[in-house]
């Protein structure tokens, strides 16, 4: 017999860490204590050697499944205590140091079969949840994370459910939302007939989704409350319905996402990959997009080749799909209306739904910040954010090293912020675009509730360079007022340290950095950049050409602009091939509200005005999205390649590319054509920098590299090339992913 004690590092509180370990401990035969302690949890421990070690070893793998380890330490002595049972203490000086919030957690599968169980006492109950699963993130409003100060506060405990919170062995012990039909809160209904249906217990709840059920079947839209917001729902076989949808909601053609009943429906509607199918059903429970099963279905969904799909994972979500209900699956997407946050409340979905919601199925649990699904591609089997938000937040990003504290603000689009504390970078959850006074006060809302609920004061700020964002504003003025150091960074110098940080890469490396738009070091816009350095620095080695973009802004909605821009300066014909072509060409000859842009971004939009695939986009990117879509499969053929001194030009490309449309070639041809040579190009141009610098790492990093074709065929080019290409996978390539190399880069630094 010997005695142990092990130190357990990394994110293991909150996340019903000691219940676990209690619970299992009788396996290994030991007795002792476990307790939290200021950065991670102390388990003491008697027993044999052998189950000793046969316990530690095994700490690495069993696990709850939201506690990450990042290191176990232990000694071993031979004088015993002689421990007489396996005990959880009280917590040793726990400062607020390294205590975490879990994110939103999917129901759990012993939830789930509770919700089921007629016998059960939470049979077909809405808020059913236990340690293991339910709402977190969104509930909290102050920590320490206690009841009381959760939206669960005003929701007291009936002496049932009190029992099983107070009981160690309880699956419920210690679980902050627990509770039951008598004790917690019910749904609401409210239709066109306008007076709310207020459920008392889980009989009343499960007629109020009968009355969803019946509205979603025969065509109608509800708006439901979740986890992070209000979703509005439809059922989409009749294609009729979602068009009504966006027309009501003014979403002409962004994509909407799929809430599909179980694996069987996904699977009627996509290609799954085992990866896939892995994160899909998984606690975090993300939008993943999948390929469709056949290109060019559920257009009323999404206009490109991928569909946005995901499993319930409220219970409210698994009662929707019941049985009796007959539906397996619906539109689910964020109700927001122009560009507004996610609404979460229930008085201002009234307000602002009424007639774009027939019904509303809502309840009495409050939401207290608001957190939109997270979205992801797959790829090389693991995940490819497009938004880091509902599951992953608030979570940290874990860096190998120790931070200063700091608070980086982000950009203006897909805006986020982060904050360092130790080795831990929390970034927030999906914001959107900082253009109106909403958005902008949950930016500074959440920047608020972060610094609290973390126990964090920054000692200096960091924002984007641009002058007139929003961000920019708020970090100028935040260093005033608090006498902050502030630093501003180049937009395309963060996107690449951003997917250095994001491999824990800290050594110079090439930057591909492809985006729409970012303020340049010389006052130009800049967007499809090759840049080198580290986090001390860089240096711009290339880029594309400046584009005139006619108009100014009007542009990323008005593609024909940029399509006559390209051909007029490359001197080629552009007559003809578009409509108002003669005034657009007035325009340019004028000069006048004609900025240059070096924007990869703005190149997708005018080649695919070129080709003729769009000439209106109704949302920024949709260029970029409709060529990747209509690129043909198998085109290998690339446009010749004009690099001058690091910048590529495109009269070459072009003239290759009218030649190709006027010989009848097809658009999508010409799209693969098109987008294979901006591939050679990054080739040619990444081994250039490398022959001259000698850095063989290379990060792909911009809101261009959430382009799939892009993206791989870029990595496998570059490794053909033996170069070392690296691609994001803990935060976005977008400029939601562009606070985190913000932060690194002021941290590198003595401000
Ligand atoms: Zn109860
Ligand atoms: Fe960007």
């Amino acid at each position: 017999m010997i005695r142990a004690n092990v130190r357990v590092n990394g994110i293991v509180q909150g996340v019903g860490f000691r219940p676990f370990i209690h619970k299992q401990i009788t396996e290994y035969e030991l007795l002792g204590w476990i307790r939290n302690t200021s950065d991670g949890a102390e388990i003491e421990l008697e027993g044999t050697e052998e189950h000793i070690d046969c316990f530690i070893a095994d700490l690495w793998t069993r696990a709850p499944k939201l506690a990450v380890i990042e290191s176990v330490d232990f000694d071993k002595f031979h004088d015993l205590k002689n421990y007489t049972e396996f005990k959880i203490i009280e917590s040793k000086s726990l400062d607020h140091r390294n205590t975490l919030i879990s994110p939103d957690v999917c129901i759990c599968d012993d939830c789930l079969a509770e919700l089921r169980d007629p016998k059960n006492k939470r049979f077909r109950y809405p808020f059913i949840n236990c340690t293991n699963c339910g709402p977190r993130f969104t509930i909290i409003k102050d920590v320490p994370y206690d009841r009381p100060k959760t939206t669960m506060g005003v929701f007291p405990m009936c002496p049932e459910c009190e029992g099983e919170y107070k009981t160690i062995t309880d699956r419920r012990y210690h679980a902050q939302p627990t509770c039951c039909s008598d004790c917690g809160p019910h749904l609401i209904w409210k239709d066109e007939e306008g007076s709310e249906i207020r459920a008392k217990d889980s009989a009343e709840d499960t007629v109020l989704v009968r009355k969803a059920q019946e509205y979603l079947k025969s065509g109608k839209i509800v708006a439901v409350k979740g986890l992070g917001g209000i979703h509005l729902a439809c059922g989409f076989e009749d294609p009729e319905v979602p068009l009504k949808l966006r027309r009501r909601k003014h979403r002409d053609e962004k994509p909407f996402a799929i809430m599909c009943r179980d694996m069987d429906v996904v699977r009627r509607l996509c290609e799954v990959t085992p990866e896939e199918e892995k994160i899909l059903t998984g606690f975090r429970r993300p939008i993943v997009l999948m390929n469709k099963k056949e290109k060019g279905s559920l257009l009323q969904i999404s206009e490109n080749g991928f569909v946005g799909i995901m499993l319930p994972y409220t219970p409210l979500h698994y009662l929707l799909f019941d049985e009796e209900g007959g539906i397996d699956s619906l539109v689910m997407t964020s109700a927001n209306i122009s560009d507004k946050p996610i609404m979460y409340r229930n008085e201002e979905a009234y307000e602002e739904l009424a007639g774009i919601a027939d019904g509303f199925l809502l309840n009495n649990r409050d939401i207290h910040v608001r957190c939109d699904d997270s979205l992801m591609w797959v790829y090389r089997g693991s995940e490819y954010l497009a938004r880091r938000s509902r599951g992953y937040v608030p979570f940290p990003v874990i860096m190998k090293e120790e931070l200063k504290p700091i608070l980086a603000c982000g950009a203006e689009q897909k805006a986020s912020f982060c904050l360092s504390k130790g080795n831990y970078v929390f970034p927030s959850q999906h914001i959107g675009d900082l253009k109106n006074l909403e958005t902008l006060e949950n930016y500074e809302d959440q920047i608020a509730h972060f610094e609290n609920i973390f126990d964090m004061k920054p000692q200096a700020l960091v924002c984007d360079l641009h002058p007139d964002y929003m961000s920019t504003e708020y970090a100028q003025n935040r260093a005033d007022d608090d006498s902050l150091p502030l630093l501003q960074v180049q937009h395309h110098y963060a996107h690449m340290a951003s997917c250095m940080a994001d491999n824990n890469l800290n050594e110079p490396v090439i930057g591909v950095i492809w985006d729409g738009t970012g303020y340049g070091t010389d006052g130009t816009i800049w967007g499809g950049e090759f840049l080198a350095g580290d986090y001390s620095g860089f240096q711009r080695f290339g880029h594309i050409d400046t584009i005139r973009l006619p108009g100014g802004d009007r542009v990323t909605k008005e593609l024909d602009r940029i399509g006559i821009s390209l051909l007029k300066d490359s001197g080629l014909d552009w007559a003809g091939r578009f409509e108002n072509a003669q005034q657009i060409a007035q325009v340019l000859d004028m000069d006048v509200n004609c900025p240059k842009a070096s924007s990869m971004g703005r190149l997708f939009d005018g080649v695919c005005a070129i080709l003729g695939i769009k000439h209106k986009a109704s949302y920024e990117g949709q260029g970029a999205v409709l060529l990747e879509a209509a690129a043909e499969e198998n085109v290998t053929r690339v446009y010749p390649c004009e690099i001058t001194d690091g910048v590529f030009t495109y009269k070459l490309m072009l003239q290759a590319m009218l030649e190709d449309l006027d010989r009848g070639v097809s658009a999508g041809n010409c799209a693969a054509a098109f987008m294979n040579t901006m591939v050679a190009m990054a080739l040619e141009i990444c081994a250039e920098i490398s022959g001259k610098t000698g850095i063989r790492k290379v990060v792909l990093s911009g809101g261009t590299f959430q382009n799939q074709y892009m993206l791989s065929r870029i990595m496998d080019a570059l490794e053909k090339q033996s170069l070392e290409p690296y691609c994001h996978h803990r935060v976005s390539c977008s400029d939601e992913g562009l606070s985190l190399g913000q932060l690194m880069i002021a941290n590198a630094r003595n401000l």
